[in-house]
This record gives structure tokens, C-alpha cells and sequence, in this order.
């Protein structure tokens, strides 16, 4: 009984077998040996048919000679003649035939008759072509003969023939050539087998660093690099996977933040919250006290709402899943439009929001992304704007090819080094009075969840436009958006 193959064994053939080192070295052989095949059969046939020629000239030379030989016998013997014995070898076949066909004379290791057969019946099937055209007959010992019949003239006008036959030595010849073709295009095979293998297996083995180092690279850790120098190909491709990592985890990095701040984010109003119940179910309070503890309840309740809607959106936004559909629009109408919605709350914090410039300035863009862009940031110049004079305008206009429109407040304005960072997600200025520590804070100070300016720059981007910030701390900040107008 045979012993089956171990599973790891057939395991490993299994994978060899769907290598592409493996697939390499087959093609490329495979295709060597066809290019070898092709140029021996052509060499093959090539020298074959030279060495054929060459010995049939030999031939047809020693035939020169005999002719030349019988014709001087002829003259001197008139009409008699000898076998032309010095230029006879013990292999050769020579008949010298009278006119009549008599045998004159002959020699050679085929009797006489048989030699006279064999060339009649070569006469009815090979062609004659030329005078070297030779009849090829194989004798018994496997020898290759070629019969050649020449005409000899005696000085009397008789016309004598000559039947002479010789081992065509090429067929050996040929046969040892063919041999080293064979040999040597085997054992080109194997050299280029050899060769192919160790060839690729030096050029796969990097692809063996990158596959290894990614198996070790795992969710949470995503600092691994490969770090390959080498310029060619695989080190691109390897540059291209580190490249790729270091996204991947700024990625990760961004996500677990986003999830880290928002989580903070909610923890401060739950908090806020259940201080507030706890205060109020303690003991017995007055209707006042009641009233005061709902209200800062409801309040956390809108700054959780809103922004767990802010959340949302984003979240949309990074997912891809939000549709924006462009169509023509009037900016003016959308300004409008804002003014009008939030004057109310404008009123409420004492601010005078005002409708400026508003000429027609036509973009394409999708309205309501458009409406809730100039809302938030309608909002955040009436949130943060202090002091006696407060007044938030709004203005539109066209200028080189791009359609703008921009919102400025009277307000506190924004110190420079803040400017870089306001569109990061949850970036506030002044942290501290905003939200942290809100139970003891100012009720009256604005709070907010440090999106809105993100999502306003999302918008802007997608509409293909680009979001610019100008501030003077103590005088007021202008926020444009500029477009591509149409
Ligand atoms: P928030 O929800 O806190 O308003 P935003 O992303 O809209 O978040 O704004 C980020 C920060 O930028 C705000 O916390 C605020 O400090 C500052 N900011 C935005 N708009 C103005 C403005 N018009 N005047 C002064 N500061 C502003």
C-alpha cells in the first residue's frame, strides 16, 4: 500500500501550485521550450538538408572521377575496360554497363542484379532533375545508399553507363546532430527551470516582508510601517501601503476622537441633568425652585438634541450618504430667506439682524444644505455677538467669476491663533464659558457644540466652495463663503 501524503504536505504543494512564482516559472518555460523546439526543427531541418546536399556533391564528384577514369581506360583498351580500383571503396556499388546492357564490369556489397533493380525502380519513381538527382536506397545494415547513374562516352561515340552507389554518410551525421539538439535544449530547460526559480523567488521574496508585516498590523495598532528603500516596483507598491496606513490610522485616530468628544460632550448635560433632579427631589422646594431646575433641564435637553442632530449630520456626511442635488439658485433668495427665519431669535438676544446688500448672484447649489450653512453661522454671529451695539448683517455679491456671500458681527471677534482650528470638529474658543463646568457657569453665556463651523465647511466644500474667516478682536468677525457663480 502505497503511504498517503501528509495533509500539510499536499497543503503546501497546493499553495506552490497557486504561487505566482510558480506560475511565473511555468509560463516562462513553457514558452522557452517552444521558442527551443521552434529554432532546433528550423536548425534542424536547415543543416539536414545542407549535409544531404554536401554528400550527394561528394558523390557527384567521385562520379567525375570514375567517368573520367573508364573514358582513359576506354581509349587505352579500346572497348575493354578494368574497375577503376584505386578510387573504389569496399562499400561502394559500381556497375559499368555496355550499351546493350551487358555488365562490363562491377563490384560492391550488393549483388550486381539486385543493385540494376533497385536503380530501375528508383528511375520510375524519382524524377529525374538534374544530372546529380541520386536514387536513396537503405540496405539491410540500415545504410543509406544514393545511386547515381552517369553516361561515359567512349572515343568510338558508344555511349557506356555507370551505375555507382554510395553510403550517404549525412543520415549519422544528421542523427548525432539531432541528438545534441535535443540534449542541449533539454538541459537548456532545466538550467532555465533552475534559474527561473531562484530568479523568482528573489523577486517574490518582498512581497513575502509586506504580506508577513500585514498580518501583524492590527485594528488597534496601526503604527507598524514596512519602510522598504528600494526604488522599483515593489517598493513603490510598499511605499503606496504605508501611504495608505498612515491614512487608515490618521482615519481611526479621527474616529476614535470623534466618538471620544462626543461621548464628553453628552456626559456634561446628563450630568448637568441628574444634578438637577437630584437637587429637586431631595426635599420639598418652592413652585420657583421647581420651575428653575425644569428649565435648565429643558435647556441641556435642546443642547443635547441639537447636537445629537449635528452628530448625525456628520456622521452622514463622513458615511457619503447624504444627497446633494445642485440646481440653480438665487444666494439673495437663500440670505433672505436665513434673515428672515432668525430674526426672531435675534430679537430675543437683542441683536439687530440686518439684510444688506443682497444683488442677484446666481450659483448651483442644493437650498437647503445652503440655508442651514448661512443659519449656523447667522446663528453663531447672534450667539457670540456682545457689548451695546450688536448687529449682524448679511450681504451677497459677485466678484471675478465667484458669487459670495458673507455674514459680520459686531462682536468680540476672534484671536488669531484660534482662526486655524475653528473648523475642527468640537474646537470652541473659550471652552470654559461655554461648556465645562456649566451648573456654575454664566446661564447667559452662549453654549454650543463646536460642529456647527465643520459642518458649515462641508457644505461649503461640496458645493465647491471655500469657507474664509476675518476677525478683529474688540470690533466684529466676517465669515465668507465664496462660489463659483454661474
Ligand atoms: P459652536 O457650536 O460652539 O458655536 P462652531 O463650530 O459653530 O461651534 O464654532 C466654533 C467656535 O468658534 C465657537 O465655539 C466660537 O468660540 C467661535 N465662533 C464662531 N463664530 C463666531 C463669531 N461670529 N464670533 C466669535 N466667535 C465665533
Amino acid at each position: 500500500m502505497r503511504p498517503k501524503k501528509s495533509p500539510v504536505i499536499r497543503e503546501r504543494f497546493g499553495v506552490l501550485l497557486h504561487s505566482i512564482r510558480f506560475r511565473l516559472v511555468l509560463w516562462f518555460t513553457a514558452i522557452l521550450a517552444v521558442i527551443l523546439f521552434a529554432f532546433s526543427a528550423f536548425l534542424f531541418y536547415t543543416q539536414s538538408r545542407n549535409l544531404q546536399e554536401e554528400a550527394i556533391h561528394e558523390l557527384d564528384r567521385r562520379v567525375t572521377g570514375l567517368v573520367t577514369n573508364v573514358q582513359t581506360a576506354l581509349l587505352q583498351g579500346d572497348g575493354q575496360t578494368s574497375l577503376p580500383n584505386g578510387l573504389l571503396r569496399d562499400t561502394d556499388v559500381f556497375i559499368l554497363l555496355s550499351p546493350e546492357g551487358t555488365v562490363l564490369a562491377s563490384q560492391g556489397p550488393i549483388p550486381v542484379q539486385e543493385a540494376i533493380q533497385i536503380v530501375s525502380a528508383g528511375l520510375q519513381t524519382t524524377p529525374r532533375t538534374g544530372e546529380s538527382s541520386a536514387i536513396y536506397w537503405t540496405g539491410p545494415n540500415s545504410q543509406n545508399y544514393a545511386f547515381i547513374i552517369a553516361p561515359v562516352q567512349s572515343p568510338l561515340g558508344i555511349n557506356f553507363l555507370i551505375i555507382f552507389g554510395g553510403i550517404l554518410d549525412p543520415s549519422a551525421l544528421i542523427r548525432r546532430f539531432l541528438l545534441t539538439l535535443v540534449a542541449g535544449s533539454l538541459l537548456t530547460l532545466a538550467v532555465a527551470l533552475a534559474g527561473g526559480f531562484w530568479l523568482a523567488d528573489r523577486a517574490m521574496r518582498p512581497v513575502k516582508t509586506i504580506t508577513q508585516a500585514a498580518r501583524t498590523i492590527g485594528e488597534t495598532d496601526l503604527s507598524r510601517r514596512l519602510n522598504m528603500k528600494s526604488k522599483d516596483e515593489l517598493g513603490e507598491l510598499a511605499n503606496t501601503f504605508d501611504a495608505m496606513l498612515a491614512r487608515l490610522q490618521a482615519a481611526f485616530e479621527r474616529q476614535r476622537q470623534f466618538v471620544a468628544d462626543a461621548s464628553h460632550e453628552l456626559r456634561t448635560p446628563l450630568t448637568i441633568i441628574n444634578l438637577e433632579t437630584s437637587r429637586a427631589i431631595a426635599s420639598r422646594r418652592s413652585p420657583q425652585e421647581y420651575q428653575h431646575a425644569l428649565s435648565i433641564i429643558h435647556g441641556e435637553n435642546d443642547f443635547m438634541t441639537s447636537l445629537v442632530n449635528d452628530l448625525l449630520t456628520l456622521a452622514r456626511m463622513d458615511a457619503g450618504q447624504t444627497t446633494i442635488e445642485k440646481t440653480p439658485l438665487d444666494l439673495s433668495d437663500v440670505a433672505v430667506e436665513t434673515v428672515e427665519r432668525l430674526t426672531a431669535l435675534a430679537t430675543r438676544n437683542g441683536v439687530t439682524l440686518e439684510a444688506g446688500n443682497l444683488p442677484e448672484t446666481h450659483i448651483l447649489g442644493d437650498r437647503q444644505y445652503l440655508l442651514q450653512m448661512l443659519s449656523n453661522l447667522v446663528e453663531n454671529a447672534i450667539k457670540y455677538t456682545t457689548g451695546d451695539v450688536k448687529r449682524v448683517c448679511v450681504e451677497t455679491g459677485k466678484a471675478d467669476g465667484s458669487a459670495w456671500v458673507r455674514v459680520s458681527d459686531t462682536g468680540p471677534g476672534i484671536a488669531p491663533e484660534h482662526i486655524p482650528h475653528l473648523f475642527d470638529r468640537f474646537y470652541r474658543v473659550d471652552k470654559a464659558r461655554t461648556r465645562a463646568g456649566e451648573a456654575e457657569s454664566d446661564p447667559e453665556a452662549p453654549s454650543g457644540s463646536g460642529l456647527g463651523l465643520s459642518i458649515v465647511q462641508w457644505i461649503a466644500k461640496v458645493h465647491g466652495g471655500e469657507v474664509r474667516v476675518e476677525s478683529a478682536p474688540g470690533v466684529g468677525t466676517t465669515f465668507e463663503v465664496r462660489f463659483k457663480a454661474v
